[in-house]
């Protein structure tokens, strides 16, 4: 549609739009989705939207997909954006809201990265689709991979969430379980993908899963009337929705939507595995392998993403921080939330609040920000994280 080419995102170099492309032929990096926006704004106004259908395809003219027949929709995004009146009083926060990403299809927001990645896959003729997953990125592309009719295969670790798994089989994948953790599933797809003709969906490996998820940046402008908020905080794995979101700013300010002014983006990862919160601290722009990964929110186990540079420039650019929170503040937080707002959250999602509460003592976030959590999925696929509840 308005797509010009696939750029680098750490050393610029072109790529070709219409092909199946990984990463950077130069660098190994991720690419990044380039368009014409002032064609695309030539018919996607702010005004325009609001005849538009509820979900995410509404932002149809900065998305990848050439052919409205490709599109592989189960109704992702244009989740609600919750007041979270009582917990804001509770932590005593002026404003303060609640991205529900539990409301997607598949029950977490990996579906709207999927949605795009499999709607593109099945433009440019794909027809097997193979991901290491944590969990729900695997969900989201069962379910997409099935109504699309494309093959799909999943390799997950042998703790992932018992939901996660059954999900996946009940929506017809070829699931493998694997001793050890996300990076170990991704060797395997990499070593197996050329002989087995797989296309690699993993997290950024491909560049559609990235504009799937830099809706939730367009959805939150528009939800709080094109006036970004002053702090979001985001649980961070892959870091696929926060380079998105970062990336539609910079869309939006020039299709002339919004200005200059930019959200503080927060970082929020569990301290059984933070590397990205290590790396900020030691002002390094890439991330070391983080040893020994070990957290019940299981979104959260990526020891080592190929996208760290881009979280790491966003928080920087953005003046905001990391913060890495225990599992048992995340899973305490997941009862409070919930018996507050009536949020089922994941144990990702609830992350957000202890980390909120540590910006305020530490005077990062003061009473009259305006604040966004995000719930990324819902409790219901992690009963063996509330077993001890
Ligand atoms: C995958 C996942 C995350 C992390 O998302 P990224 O965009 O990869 O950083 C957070 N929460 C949940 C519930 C997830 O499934
Ligand atoms: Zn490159």
């Amino acid at each position: 549609m308005n797509i010009t080419h696939l750029e680098c995102g750490l050393c610029g170099l072109r790529h070709e739009a219409r092909r199946l492309l990984n990463l950077c032929r130069e660098c190994g990096k991720p690419l990044l989705v380039r368009y014409d926006l002032d064609r695309a704004a030539q018919t996607l106004t702010r005004e325009s939207l609001a005849a538009r259908r509820a979900d995410l395809w509404r932002y149809r003219e900065v998305l990848p997909v050439e052919n409205d027949e490709n599109i592989v929709s189960l109704g992702e995004g244009w989740t609600p954006l919750l007041h979270a009146a009582n917990l804001s009083e509770r932590v005593g926060l002026k404003e303060l809201y609640i991205k529900d990403e539990s409301q997607n299809p598949t029950q977490s927001f990996k579906a709207r990265g999927m949605a795009a990645a499999v709607s593109m896959a099945k433009e440019l003729g794909a027809t097997k689709l193979a991901v290491p997953s944590a969990g729900n990125a695997a969900g989201a592309l069962a379910a997409y991979a099935a109504r699309a009719g494309l093959e799909c295969f999943i390799f997950m670790p042998r703790d992932t969430p018992r939901a996660n798994v059954v999900e996946c089989e009940l929506t017809g994948a070829h699931v493998t379980l694997m001793d050890g953790l996300i990076t170990d599933c991704g060797a395997e797809v990499g070593r197996r993908k050329e002989a087995e003709g797989w296309f690699d969906v993993s997290t950024l490996k491909e560049p559609y899963r990235v504009e799937g998820k830099k809706t939730l940046g367009y959805e939150l402008a528009e939800q709080l009337n094109w006036e970004l908020p002053d702090v979001i905080i985001y649980p961070t794995g892959g870091g696929t929705g926060l380079i998105g979101m970062w990336k539609a700013f910079d869309e939006m300010e020039q299709m002339g939507w919004i200005g200059t002014k930019r959200p503080r983006m927060v970082t929020v990862q569990a301290a059984g595995c933070a590397p990205i919160v290590r790396a900020f601290e030691q002002g390094k722009r890439f991330a070391d392998e983080f040893p020994n990964a070990a957290t019940t929110a299981s979104g959260l186990r990526v020891p080592k993403a190929v996208g760290d540079f881009l979280i790491l420039d966003a928080l920087r650019n953005s003046g905001g921080t990391a913060i890495a929170v225990t599992d048992q503040e995340l899973i305490d937080a997941t009862g409070e939330i919930g018996s507050l707002e009536g949020v089922f959250c994941a144990p990702e999602g609830a992350a957000c609040l202890p980390a909120l509460r540590k910006l305020i003592d530490a005077g990062q976030v003061s009473t009259s920000d305006r604040v966004v959590l995000f719930n990324t999925g819902s409790g219901v696929k992690y009963m063996e994280s509330f077993s001890s509840v």
